[in-house]
């Protein structure tokens, strides 16, 4: 256990909106922090108190870095494992690089998954297109094809409905490690965010319902609106999934839940803070960025409770230009991601609206 105290620093790698609100919540709480990022245009830096501005395998601004803070953390997946590795043997890093190395890879995560005894889509890795027509004659249509690394927001993955898109599919993702999933027809997707503190303490906010657009999330509505069956069960394999990485922070578990059995499937975990949990930041006595800090600070975990209902939308694009309109509703919490340069399909900000239960 290392208990930081406030006044301390708190590295940061990646320099996004996810930074940003982490930094906003360290300040809170009395921590400083310094990103480390290889973009100069960053908004994580806008309200930290120290930027370095290198790449991920610069491992002399690596180690000055490590001697600048007391504990590293990261705020999105795709960090290099080893940038992670060489920052451990200089100082404190929560989460560890064994969650790295089986989120970054969809295979090794749905393997993972499956082992510790969480449902997925049925999958199989194919390295090339007679292989990958083989198995989805097993699978059957439609299917997903998804590259097993650096997807995103439904970059990386193709749908197949019939034979006869196996071969555009292939081309369009342009890759020899590929992994193919059973097509889920699923009726909602959620999302439960989960904390572990280094004493192994857990909690769950929450699950949340999330609605999406051109595969970017749009809506995220909270409590999801589902069973008191299926709640129960989603936070009981979200903790499951924290315990056995032995994590410390937020953890994010994204389901598809269906009608048919298994009614929850994982469909991926992210070892970090996610847009579907922005809406904690009104909502719940210790937000998700809070409960992140206290964990890696080895402070205790704040509460989740939440008795009433978010919705938390996000501003895409052009959207973040509604902003004036915005900040004239009395109910809209408005957050302005900095960032200089509206590009379609770019996070630029999030509202959240709050409905709380009346006393
Ligand atoms: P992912 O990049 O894996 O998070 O997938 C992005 C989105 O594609 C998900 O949020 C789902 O809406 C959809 N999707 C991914 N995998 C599947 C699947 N096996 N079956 C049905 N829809 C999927």
């Amino acid at each position: 256990m290392k208990t930081l105290n406030p006044g301390s620093t708190i590295g940061i790698l990646g320099g996004g909106q996810l930074g940003r609100m982490m930094s906003i919540a360290a300040a809170q709480l009395g921590y400083k922090c310094h990103i480390y990022c290889p973009d100069e245009d960053n908004p994580a830096k806008q309200v930290s108190e120290k930027a370095t501005h290198a790449s991920y395998e610069d491992f002399d601004a690596l180690e000055k870095f490590a001697k600048e803070v007391d504990v590293v953390t990261y705020e999105f997946e795709n960090i290099p494992v080893i940038t992670v590795e060489a920052l451990k043997l200089k100082t404190v890093v929560f989460p560890s690089s064994r969650v790295l190395k089986i989120s970054q890879d969809r295979l090794s995560e749905k393997n993972f998954l499956n082992e510790i005894g969480i449902a997925t889509a049925p999958y199989a890795d194919v390295s090339n297109l007679n292989e990958a027509k083989k198995v989805l004659e097993k699978i059957s249509y439609p299917a997903v094809l998804k590259t097993r690394r650096f997807g995103y927001d439904g970059k990386g993955q193709a749908i197949v409905k019939s034979r006869k898109d196996v071969e555009r599919a292939w081309k369009k993702l342009a890759s020899d490690n590929i992994i193919i999933e059973g097509f889920i027809d699923f009726d909602m997707e959620i999302s439960v965010l989960a904390v572990r503190g280094q004493d192994g303490e857990i909690k769950c906010f929450e699950p949340v319902e999330n609605q999406h657009k051109n595969h970017i999330l749009d809506l995220s509505i909270a409590p999801a609106r589902i069973s008191g069956d299926l709640r129960a069960a989603a936070i009981k394999q979200a903790s499951k999934i924290i315990e056995n990485i032995d994590y410390v922070g937020v953890l994010t578990v994204e389901f598809f839940i269906s009608n048919s059995e298994p009614k929850l499937r994982v469909n991926e975990i992210a070892p970090r803070v996610h847009n579907s949990g922005h809406w904690t930041i009104e909502a719940c006595p210790a937000s998700q960025f809070e409960q992140h800090i206290r964990a890696i600070c080895g402070l205790p975990l704040g509460d989740v409770k939440f008795t009433g209902q978010a919705r938390m939308t996000n501003l895409i694009g052009n959207d973040i230009l509604k902003l004036s309109d915005l900040l004239k509703e009395v109910d809209a919490s408005v957050h302005h991601y900095g960032k200089s340069e509206i590009k379609a399909g770019r996070k630029m900000g999030h509202v959240t609206r709050l409905k709380l239960p009346v006393c």
